[in-house]
């Protein structure tokens, strides 16, 4: 794997981990939201219990005041109860129990003796049993009234006692009228629903609850005080009391809030709100278990997951962009900087090739200078040593004789310099002197006669002296001479070597014709003969310059230059406008 496919994959897992932390903090703020509105649910519905619990009991709240100010009761209290009274005060409050539809009635004496009850005649019956240790009884006898919730210690049937005392004439205290109630009814009402309902008295002991494995379960540690006072007063029996965990998670505001429990039914978490009742001095429990994940949630995790993605797309993009622009930018300077260079290359190859240019006509110069002094030299060298001899003999007539050779050969070397030296001349740009071009054809053989020698070629020459043009004529000899070599260059190999040279007047022109027998240039070289650097030429011979050069010089005087094929070879024309004679 390459560090690229490293990076794309560490890309790859940097993005699905952040999808991953996106949904599961959307997720996380929908349940905690969630939570708290379903947090926020939970008074009212408190409410609504408390209300139905408070309903009931104040249903039987006067009940025990009313039947406490009943004469017959009051009378029976009065005096020791004889069996016949207890029978008859045994029906009655059953009949009236019967129709307040109350647990059970009983009248207790003043010492907690129950005189009479509703349930006289079941097993249960209160009848004869002392109920003076419960604190409803000793309420009542110090506060005229009383209530205490309890298991019942004859039936063993929970329920809440409300009692009223029962004042003789002179408001003595003679006993205490006693009503229960108990709420089975209650908690298969409140078991309807899915969550979990505990009424708990003030020491946290739940005594009600809907789901009965709650059902005295301690929410709170007790101390020994409380402890011995429940054994006193046996309120809850011999039922025993377990105390239930729970730690707090999240407090939504003082009555509600998140708590793990270790309850009956195992641990568990639960949405935990309470409501005091201030009558009774109770709490009313509202548990709920926190709902898993909604759709809701499930949906924010993909809509914070898209929201991620897209985020990251967008910055890939825009990143892509960025980069591409950069790129590009980059390139087009690595290019300007290529163009830069190569036009530098390009310059000085040019520079280069001007200069070999030059090199290369130096070169053919110098051979053909070597070769034209070279051999009068050697000839001038043996005409003075006979010279030495002749004059040695005396023979002054013969040394004269001997002096003309001599001369015309240094008459011929001086016309060579001569010529050389209008060639080495610099031609100031855009000379226009009056000039004669035969006497530019002249200068021209002069200087290739030695080759037009060697080679032995049969030269034609048909020209209108003077023929006026005006130019630079250094720079026309130029051109005639790379006519000129390059119809020699041609003829090199040729069985017949023709050469000719015309001038003739045709409409205000001259027309300069250099004609050759060497078979002529191939069509398809036609057209590109006069572009520079063509040349058929081999290696070293040509640079493919010389007709590019002429054409240029020729046309910045005013003229043509003009090539085509004819019988037997290639023709050159060389058009100039005619100069008017001063
Ligand atoms: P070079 O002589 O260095 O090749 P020129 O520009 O003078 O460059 O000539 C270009 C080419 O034109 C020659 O290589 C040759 O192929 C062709 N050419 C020029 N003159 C003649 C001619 N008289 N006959 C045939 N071909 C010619």
């Amino acid at each position: 794997m390459t560090s690229r496919h490293l990076r794309l994959a560490l890309y790859c897992v940097l993005i699905l981990a952040g999808a991953v932390v996106a949904g599961s903090w959307a997720m996380l703020q929908a349940d905690r939201h969630a939570l708290e509105e379903s947090a926020k649910r939970g008074p009212e519905q408190l409410n609504l219990y408390a209300n139905s619990l408070h309903t009931l009991i104040e249903r039987y709240r006067a009940l025990p005041a009313v039947l406490a100010l009943d004469s017959e009761l009051v009378n029976a209290l009065s005096s020791p109860v004889t069996p016949q009274v207890q029978a008859e005060l045994n029906l009655k409050l059953e009949r009236i129990n019967g129709a307040a539809q109350s647990s059970t009635l009983e009248l207790l004496d003043s010492t907690g003796l129950a005189v009479a009850a509703s349930n006289w005649n079941t097993s249960n019956s209160y009848v004869g049993h002392n109920y003076g240790f419960r604190p409803y009884f000793k309420q009542t006898r110090s506060q005229g009234a009383g209530s205490f919730y309890a298991v019942g210690v004859t039936s063993g049937i929970p329920g809440y006692f409300l009692s009223s005392a029962v004042l003789g004439p002179e408001g003595q205290f003679l006993g205490a009228m006693v009503v229960k109630l108990e709420f089975p009814q209650l908690e298969r009402e409140w078991s309807q629903g899915k969550d979990t309902l505990l009424v708990s008295d003030a020491r946290g002991i739940v005594f009600i609850a809907n789901q009965p494995n709650w059902r005295y379960r301690m929410l709170l540690p007790l101390n020994d005080s409380d402890r011995s006072e429940i054994s006193t007063t046996r309120q809850y029996h011999n039922q025993p009391l377990t105390l239930i965990k729970t730690r707090t998670l999240q407090s939504f505001d003082e009555n509600s809030y998140l708590s793990r429990v270790d309850g009956p039914d195992g641990p568990a978490d639960y949405l935990w709100g309470t409501l005091p009742l201030n009558a009774e001095g109770w709490t009313l429990h509202l548990l709920r278990r926190p709902l898993a994940s909604t759709e809701d949630s499930r949906n924010a995790a993909l809509a914070a997951i898209g929201l991620w993605l897209t985020l990251v797309f967008l910055g890939l993009f825009l990143f892509q962009r960025w980069r591409l622009a950069r790129m590009r930018q980059r390139n087009r300077e690595e290019l300007e900087q290529l163009v830069e260079a190569r036009t530098r290359d390009l310059r000085t190859a040019q520079d280069g090739l001007v200069q070999s240019a030059k090199l290369a006509a130096l070169g053919q110069m110098s051979a053909a200078l070597a070769h034209e002094i070279n051999q009068p030299l050697t000839a001038q060298r043996m005409q003075l040593a006979t010279l030495r001899l002749l004059l040695d003999h005396g023979r002054i007539d013969d040394a004269y004789k001997a002096l003309d050779p001599l001369e015309q050969m240094l008459t011929r070397m001086a016309a060579l310099t001569g010529h050389l030296k209008t060639y080495a001349r610099q031609s100031p740009s855009g000379l226009r002197e009056r000039l004669d071009l035969a006497r530019v054809v002249d200068q021209a053989l002069q200087l290739l006669e030695p080759r037009l020698q060697e080679e032995t070629v049969d030269l034609t020459i048909n020209l209108v002296r003077p023929a006026w043009v005006r130019g630079d004529a250094i720079r026309l000899e130029q051109v005639l001479i790379n006519l000129l070599r390059n119809a020699l260059d041609a003829l090199r190999d040729k069985p017949r070597k023709r050469l000719e040279i015309r001038i003739e007047a045709n409409q205000q022109l001259w027309h300069l014709t250099v004609s050759d027998s060497a078979g002529g240039i191939k069509e398809e070289h036609l057209g590109k003969i006069f572009d520079p650097f063509f040349t058929t030429k081999p290696v070293g011979d040509g640079l493919g310059l010389g007709l590019a050069v002429s054409y240029a010089i020729v046309h910045e005087i005013g003229g043509r230059l003009t090539a085509c094929n004819q019988a037997d070879g290639a023709q050159f024309t060389l058009t100039l406008p005619i100069a008017q004679e001063m």
